[in-house]
């Protein structure tokens, strides 16, 4: 582990043909049963062995066990139908195919702790595990039994906060809560978003994270970044609310955004995952490049609490490209340690 700028990534990452078409974003498995179980263990390992050679310190599964990062966990659950889906609008922007909440919601055995332990016995390095986060699940699906948004993300919240101590005692070092919908609802956030997510993280027995961002590099996202203006200032309406929470790490983009750099001078205490690779171009960024984003996001958080990191999930990109990008990240980490002397 680097003494300094640990690097990670928000996530998700391209899957292997064999595992799943990598032409479509929440692709269909291409094997079942044993067959598919152990093509995703052999897709953790790839992933596994790509960033521990590209130097990245804290590592993930890359999402190879999941089709979706929101939806396939709502499908381990009780009280959701998701043979019956459903298409609605999520994040205000696009249509997706959904599971339907049919009846009070739990979670009859756990997700993702199988997964997560194999992860960690696979793995030298610290592992980190995403959940989503209560709001982004709740704006994820048909709700046709609840009625009200927060007191559906506040039962997701115990249903994840079971999960995540089980992954904590599985082994995980981090567990991040990916929440993306913290963009679109800032009122909401302030209103009962972050004490849904509090509630979700409560006595966790390890590190804890929120990964807020502006989406994959897709279409849709990449048409509403252009409705959002020239300074993009959803974070300052949540930081606040953040820095005030349990949360030890919070996931922010950077790279190439419109975010005002002095933003992040709101989550004064906690630990910073800097997004130095843009997800939504091919174009590799070049050592310089990332130490230029550290050196900008150093004027606003100090040393010891800046975690290089990617701004979202590389999963849109191709295997190659997201390759390269792991590399560059643990390059620019490595040429930013030295110009800063350690
Ligand atoms: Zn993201």
């Amino acid at each position: 582990m680097s003494s300094i700028l640990p690097t990670t990534i928000s996530g998700s990452l391209p899957k292997p043909a064999w595992l799943a078409d990598r032409q479509q974003l929440w692709a269909p498995w291409a094997l079942e049963g044993e067959d598919l179980a152990e093509a995703k263990r052999d897709a953790v390992r790839v992933v596994l062995r790509d960033q521990e050679t590209a130097g990245i310190d804290i590592v993930t599964d890359g999402e190879q066990t999941r089709q979706h990062f929101v939806t396939t966990f709502i499908e381990g659950l009780a009280g959701v139908d998701f043979e019956n889906r459903a298409t609605v609008k999520i994040r205000q922007r696009y249509d997706a195919s959904v599971p339907r909440v049919v009846g009070e919601v739990s979670r009859p055995r756990p997700v993702y702790v199988d997964d997560a332990r194999f992860l960690v016995s696979e793995s030298q390095r610290p592992v980190k595990y995403q959940l989503p986060g209560p709001m982004t699940m709740a704006d994820t699906l048909a709700d046709e039994f609840y009625g009200d948004r927060e007191q559906l993300a506040m039962a997701f919240a115990d249903i994840l906060n079971a999960e995540a101590k089980e992954l904590a005692a599985a082994g995980v070092s981090v567990i991040q809560f990916d929440e993306p919908a913290f963009n679109v609802y800032m009122n909401d956030v302030k209103a009962w978003g972050m004490r849904a997510l509090d509630r979700a993280a409560a006595g966790v027995g390890c590190k804890t994270a929120v990964h807020i961002c502006y989406g994959y590099g897709i279409e849709a996202n990449i048409k509403w970044k252009e409705t959002l203006g020239s300074e993009w200032r959803q974070y300052e309406e949540t930081f606040p609310v953040i820095a005030a929470s349990t949360i030890d790490q919070i996931s922010l983009e950077a790279a190439n955004s419109r975010v005002p750099v002095e933003l992040l001078g709101l989550l004064r205490g906690k630990d910073v995952m800097v997004g130095v690779i843009d997800v939504a171009t091919e174009a590799i960024e070049t050592p310089e490049e990332i130490v230029a984003t550290i050196q900008r996001a150093l004027d606003y958080v100090p040393l010891e609490n800046l975690i290089p990191s990617t701004n979202c999930g590389l999963v849109p990109l191709s295997r190659d490209v997201a390759r390269a990008k792991l590399r560059a990240l643990g390059a620019g980490a490595a040429l930013a340690r030295t110009e800063l002397g350690s």
